[in-house]
């Protein structure tokens, strides 16, 4: 295996993001010791943070530092002490979306994992997630319908008329089909395009793409759902998919659906893969400041996003598995934070339970 080496630019932001990116970083520690390697880990400002620091939520500094390394591993952004500035200067706006429009951070994935243990997280009946499910949502995050020319809005008569455009060139469409299928090969093998070929022509180009990637990976299925049945299917069963590959929009609303069955937000991780190797890698929650400073904080997120970037970023699927072992054996042995414990279940704090993580981590090292 390559070695894994290179820097990566640690952007705890606000509210939970600092507490559960120093509990992961023990965690990070615990693996490169058990896996032997070493990254070079460079802290950087982003978000609320970097306003109250500096006046912008992106400094130049922090995109620098992005720039020169290999992955960043982002906390979270946003709060109420910076909700009262105008739109574009608001943290999220002003930081990860200009990180993604830098780094042209193509496609995202955003695993929806229900373990065996934590169905009772779920809003959905037990019967139907009966031992847990693992989907994975790829989102092509550049073009389609949020970025589409014309978008504008005119006045027509009395009234406006208003105009967005879904439209996708076959590039685009390749370079994150590959990305689900490389993902797929990992994994049960099946990729399941979502579109809506029996109305939209942007789907018609995808379905005829994806084809076409789909020859190229011989060992991975390809099945097709037209997304308002996926949206449905992703209710009645989820465990029916494997990685349910989407343009933007599509994407954008079925990995907040996948997430909203799988319960809690504070155990999903997230990818946004660039050009090479270059990720960016954060929890799908954001802030969460109704918990934020009180040590309660589920940091599974953001340690499983530390075990994406590893994997994805630096090609460590071995110290990857490892972190994903730690955490399904953790959860298996009943170790719970506030808001995945069933009610009078015993709860650990941010801290602890990143500490058992690690400390799972470093025994399977010690056991090869
Ligand atoms: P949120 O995702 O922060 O929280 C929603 C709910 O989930 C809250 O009850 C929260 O306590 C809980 N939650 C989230 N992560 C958790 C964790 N790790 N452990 C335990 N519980 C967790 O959503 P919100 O309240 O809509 O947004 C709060 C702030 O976060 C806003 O300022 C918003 O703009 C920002 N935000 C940032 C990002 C990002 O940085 N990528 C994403 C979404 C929202």
């Amino acid at each position: 295996m390559a070695e894994t080496k290179g820097k990566v630019a640690v952007l705890a932001g606000d509210g939970i993001g600092p507490e559960v990116m120093e509990a992961t970083l023990k965690v990070a520690e615990a693996t490169e010791g058990s896996h032997g390697f070493r990254l070079e880990w460079k802290r950087g400002l982003v978000g609320g943070a970097a306003i109250d620091a500096s006046g912008k939520a992106l400094p130049e500094d922090t995109v620098e530092l992005c720039r020169s390394s290999t992955a960043v591993l982002f906390g979270s952004v946003g709060g109420p002490k910076w909700e009262s500035l105008p739109p574009n200067e608001q943290p999220e706006r002003a930081a990860l979306l200009p990180l993604r429009k830098i780094f042209g951070l193509y496609a995202n994935l955003r695993p929806a994992v229900l373990y065996p243990e934590l169905t009772g997280c779920s809003p959905l009946r037990p019967e139907r997630v009966a031992g847990g499910f693992d989907v994975l949502v790829v989102r092509e995050l550049t073009g389609g319908l949020y970025f589409g020319q014309p978008k504008e809005t005119v006045k027509k008569g009395s009234g406006e008329r208003a105009v967005d455009t879904m439209v996708y060139e076959t590039h685009e469409i390749e370079r994150v089909t590959e990305v689900a299928f490389r993902a797929a090969a990992g994994r049960k093998k099946r990729v399941t395009l979502v579109d809506k070929a029996n109305v939209l022509e942007s789907s018609l180009l995808w379905r005829k793409t994806v084809k076409g990637i789909a020859a190229r990976h011989p060992g991975i299925a390809l099945d097709f759902i037209y997304v308002d049945n996926a949206a449905m299917q992703l209710v009645r069963d989820p465990g029916r998919f494997d990685v349910l590959l989407c343009e933007n929009l599509f994407g954008d609303i079925l990995s907040d659906e996948a997430a909203a069955v799988a319960g809690s937000l504070g155990m999903l991780p997230s990818a946004s893969l660039g050009l090479g190797n270059f990720g960016l890698y954060e929890p799908a929650g954001g802030s969460a400041p109704d918990i934020a400073g009180k040590g309660i904080a589920n940091p599974i997120a953001q340690i499983l996003s530390l075990a994406m970037m590893l994997e994805m970023s630096f090609g460590n699927r071995p110290a990857a598995e490892s972190i994903r072992g730690a955490v399904a054996g953790a959860i298996r042995d009943g170790w719970r934070t506030a808001d995945i414990a069933a009610p009078g279940e015993k709860c650990v704090g941010t801290r602890e339970m990143a500490g058992e993580i690690a400390r799972r981590v470093a025994s399977r090292g010690a056991k090869g």
